[in-house]
């Protein structure tokens, strides 16, 4: 059996240990890091990347359609047709560049990528089993990051007509009926694109709203885009079972009522859990934080010099958190005093409109205790927004009522993905109400809506 050394192992080359990976490589540390299937993992593989890709197809063709059905003002064009291997085919060419991308990263850092699943011995010791036999790997720090996985409702197993986010971002031809259980960020956003698609999809969630992560102020504007694109929403309602002959979902509505649901298609995305198994929990019988594992504001875990990072360690299961891990872990091994926290963690879901949300809602404030100013701005009211016909949302700015410090920024709108980098920095950088509302933002952009946002908490907006 071959036995490797080594300063840092990483396992698992997701968005958490690529990233830790390259930083402990361009720190100067012996660096290997096991991955089992592709580099880049969930989010450049089957989740971030190719959602987006399926997303922004959508979009393309119903803006087109739109035009087709007279809807846009001054275009015209002839009904368009939907080539899905032709999208699968561009969004596989955008992950295999980022994928690769990944890889030259890797070796540009003086990574060594050992292809092959890899389980812990100890709190020293990787076995990892490759195509060409077994490696043992010595390592003076591990690096856990090895993700999370897609939970499966017992009712509804995958299978048949009844798949998984991977299986819809591989589908070769539309369904005509498609039901999404779950009504959280991947059935949302890819329902709303499949309906885009011309797909007759039905939602069924089963809390009394959609995305009950965010606030209604936020969902609600999603829930009638939906109803706009005639998407039928069932709230309060639950998965039962699927017919014998896989046509039809059964389905149980408030107070339990029955109801059966025809679809081709089954699309069922209520949620991921931390992937405790396969790689060695139970041999280093590491503390944990409910059904994820526990880690400190330096990201160590209950065992010395062992790290984990990324969804294994829990809410909120996002790339960009897992990516920050994986930075700061590296250099916390390579000497550097750092830790992880943040004044904020993004969210955003790439619904119709778009949604973000950054630090507290006026709600969230008032619940940990703040009096709270608020302004909220309407795209309605902004320049840029009717130039991209694109009315529908807001900018909202929360702040402390005693010293307008700001303490969350909310937004809904086309592209209002892109405000969530502006919102950060404000939260992180200690931004006062003053601060965005002195803050020059081009014109004409939807981001003036910040800086009148701000102004409108202090009272003295202006255009509106
Ligand atoms: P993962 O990406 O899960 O990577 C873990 C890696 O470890 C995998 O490659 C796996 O093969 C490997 N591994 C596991 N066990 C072993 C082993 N024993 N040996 C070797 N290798 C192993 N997040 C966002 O922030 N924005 C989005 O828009 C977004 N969209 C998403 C869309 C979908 C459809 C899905 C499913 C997820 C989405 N996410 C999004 C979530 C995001 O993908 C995850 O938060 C992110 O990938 C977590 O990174 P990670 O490194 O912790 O784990
Ligand atoms: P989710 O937690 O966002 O949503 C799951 C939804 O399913 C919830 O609304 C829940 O109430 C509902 N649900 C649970 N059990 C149900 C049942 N039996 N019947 C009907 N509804 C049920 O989970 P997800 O959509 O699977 O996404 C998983 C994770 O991936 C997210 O939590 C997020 O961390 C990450 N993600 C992020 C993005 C993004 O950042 N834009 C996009 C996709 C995924």
């Amino acid at each position: 059996m071959d036995k490797h050394d080594c300063e840092v192992l990483v396992l698992g080359g997701g968005p958490g240990g690529y990233v830790a990976a390259i930083r402990a490589g361009q720190l100067g540390l012996n660096t290997i890091l096991v991955e089992k299937d592709a580099l880049g993992g969930i989010c450049l593989n089957v989740g971030c990347i190719p959602s987006k890709a399926l997303i922004h197809m959508a979009d393309t063709f119903s803006h087109m359609q739109k035009a087709a059905e007279g809807a846009v003002p001054g275009v015209s064009v002839a009904p368009p047709s939907v080539d899905l291997p032709g999208v699968m085919t561009w969004k596989d060419g955008i992950v295999e560049r980022l994928t690769g991308g990944v890889g030259g990263l890797l070796k540009k850092s003086g990574v060594t990528v050992l292809s092959g699943t890899g389980r812990m011995r100890d709190g020293k010791t990787c076995i990892v089993e490759t195509v060409d036999g077994q490696i043992t790997i010595g390592a003076r720090h591990i690096v856990l990051a090895p993700g999370s996985e897609t939970i499966e409702l017992e009712a509804l197993p995958f299978g048949g007509p009844v798949i998984s986010s991977t299986q819809a971002l591989a589908l070769d031809t539309l369904p005509t009926k498609l039901v999404v259980v779950g009504g959280g960020y991947i059935g949302l956003e890819l329902g709303t694109a499949f309906a885009k698609f011309g797909v007759d999809v039905t939602i069924v969630e089963a809390t009394g709203h959609l995305l009950p992560q965010y606030d209604r102020e936020l969902s609600s504007l999603v829930g009638k885009r939906l109803k706009d694109l005639g998407v039928d929403v069932l709230l309060d309602t639950k998965a039962v079972a699927m017919s014998d002959k896989g046509d039809v979902l059964e389905v149980a509505g408030p107070d339990g009522v029955a109801q059966n649901l025809e679809a081709d298609k089954v699309l069922v995305t209520v949620g991921r859990r931390a992937r405790l198994k396969g790689w060695g929990l139970s041999e280093l019988g590491l503390a944990m934080n409910g059904s994820a594992i526990r880690i400190d504001a330096q990201c160590r875990t209950s065992m010395t010099d062992v790290f984990a990072i990324g969804d294994v360690t829990g809410e909120p299961m996002l790339a960009h958190r897992a990516m920050a891990q994986g930075n700061v872990v590296a250099e916390i091994i390579a000497g550097k005093r750092r830790s992880f926290e943040p004044a904020a963690i993004p969210a955003v879901c790439f619904t119709d409109p778009e949604i973000v949300s950054v630090g507290f809602s006026a709600d969230e404030a008032k619940a940990n205790g703040y009096e709270v100013k608020v302004g909220k701005f309407p795209l309605l009211a902004n320049g840029r927004a009717m130039t991209l016909d694109a009315t529908q949302g807001f900018v909202r700015v929360v702040a402390r009522k005693d010293n307008d410090l700001v303490l969350g920024m909310q937004a809904a709108g086309q592209n209002i993905s892109e405000f969530s980098s502006a919102f950060a920095l404000a939260l992180e950088m200690g931004a006062t109400l003053e601060d965005v509302a002195a803050t020059i933002h081009a014109h004409p952009t939807q981001g003036e809506g910040i800086q009148e946002a701000a102004m409108l908490a202090l009272g003295k907006g202006l255009h509106i």
